[in-house]
């Protein structure tokens, strides 16, 4: 397999992934991406970004992604569409394994994001791409003016369905719980907007005969089921992190990896950034900020890599 030399390594080409590329590669670093077969991260699925300082009017997930990528490449940023297969330290420098190759850098960031939570409930994998989708804005259109179950409670499942109501009439969210964990803003939204919602109810079974046809709900109190027909169920439930990659780093409880404000793990030259870290608040904006506070980060701890190999 073919052996490539960078400073830096960044796994995940994401928002906060390509931000540190940037950062890296104008401060000075030998960059790669490795961005796996599926490049751009969850960003590309925004419709309009409406909460990115300074971005007015609002841009599309996929034309920021763009931009952000072309300008990592002005400034040396190299690409790889190789997936990370694994990561260890045989020497002084990491080595990462991909599938076509063999890289080497002192210095490794972790900005593999994370995957949607799915329900667990009978129909759902049967069903993926027949109806079941994670990805508003890539399977939205093909249930334009069609029936629309929207599962979730937060942000993400609110926000997902005020996108679905602008193609079909018929949204329903249904939600676990009585309240919303969704921002007040976004709920009053959904509610201005005319979607149905169904509370303190489970989605206990997908049905259908080749597609999507009903949800089984039960009601979370009394127990009681009952049927609701629609084409599709879009499943917005909160995400788990991607750590695989990582199994030896320190992690919270729900799985996340704990760095600090530097973005500095448990292991020295190994950092992580974006979804895939343990923090409060996931968005584009602290996904950026992350993957520049881990680029300085890598700046300072290869230099001294380099000063201490020379002497
Ligand atoms: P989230 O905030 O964790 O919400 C997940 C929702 O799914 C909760 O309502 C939860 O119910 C429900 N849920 C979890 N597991 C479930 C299960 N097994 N069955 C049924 N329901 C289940 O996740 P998110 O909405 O994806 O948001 C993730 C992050 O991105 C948040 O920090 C959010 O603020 C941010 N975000 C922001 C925006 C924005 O416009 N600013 C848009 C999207 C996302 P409970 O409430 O009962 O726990």
């Amino acid at each position: 397999m073919e052996k490539k030399e960078f400073d830096y390594i960044v796994i995940g080409g994401g928002t906060a992934g390509l931000s540190s590329a940037l950062y890296a590669a104008r401060g000075g670093l030998r960059t790669v991406v490795l961005e796996g077969p599926e490049p751009g991260g969850q960003a590309l699925q925004i419709n309009g970004l409406e909460n990115y300082p300074g971005i007015f009017p609002p841009v599309s997930g996929y034309d920021f992604i763009d931009g952000l990528k072309r300008q990592c490449a002005e400034f040396g940023a190299e690409f790889s569409r190789d997936r990370a297969l694994s990561i260890d330290r045989p020497g002084k420098e990491f080595k990462v394994t991909s599938d076509s190759g063999i890289y080497y850098a002192p210095a490794v960031l972790v900005a593999t994001g994370a995957s949607h939570r799915k329900l667990g409930v009978p129909g759902e994998e049967e069903f993926t791409g027949k109806g079941v989708s994670y990805c508003a804005v890539c399977d939205g259109p093909f249930f334009r003016n069609r029936r629309i179950v929207v599962a979730g409670g937060g942000d993400s499942a609110v926000s997902e369905a005020l996108y679905l109501s602008s193609l079909s009439g018929d949204v329903t969210v249904v939600h676990r719980r009585s309240e919303f964990r969704a921002q007040k803003s976004l709920v009053a939204r959904m509610e201005a907007a005319g979607i149905r919602t169904v509370t303190g109810a489970h989605i206990t079974e997908i049905r259908g005969k080749g597609r999507v046809e009903a949800v089984v709900l039960k009601d979370s109190v009394s127990g009681k089921e009952s049927l609701l027909e629609t084409d599709a169920v879009f499943v917005f439930i909160g995400m788990e992190p991607r750590t695989s990659l990582v199994d030896n780093l320190a992690k919270d409880s729900a799985g996340y990896i704990l760095a600090g404000d530097g973005m500095s793990t448990s292991v020295p030259g190994l950092f992580a950034a974006g979804d895939v870290r343990s923090k409060r608040l996931r968005q584009v904006v602290t996904a950026a900020s992350d993957g520049a506070a881990a680029a300085f980060s890598a700046i300072e701890y290869v230099r001294e890599f380099r000063t201490g190999e020379s002497r």
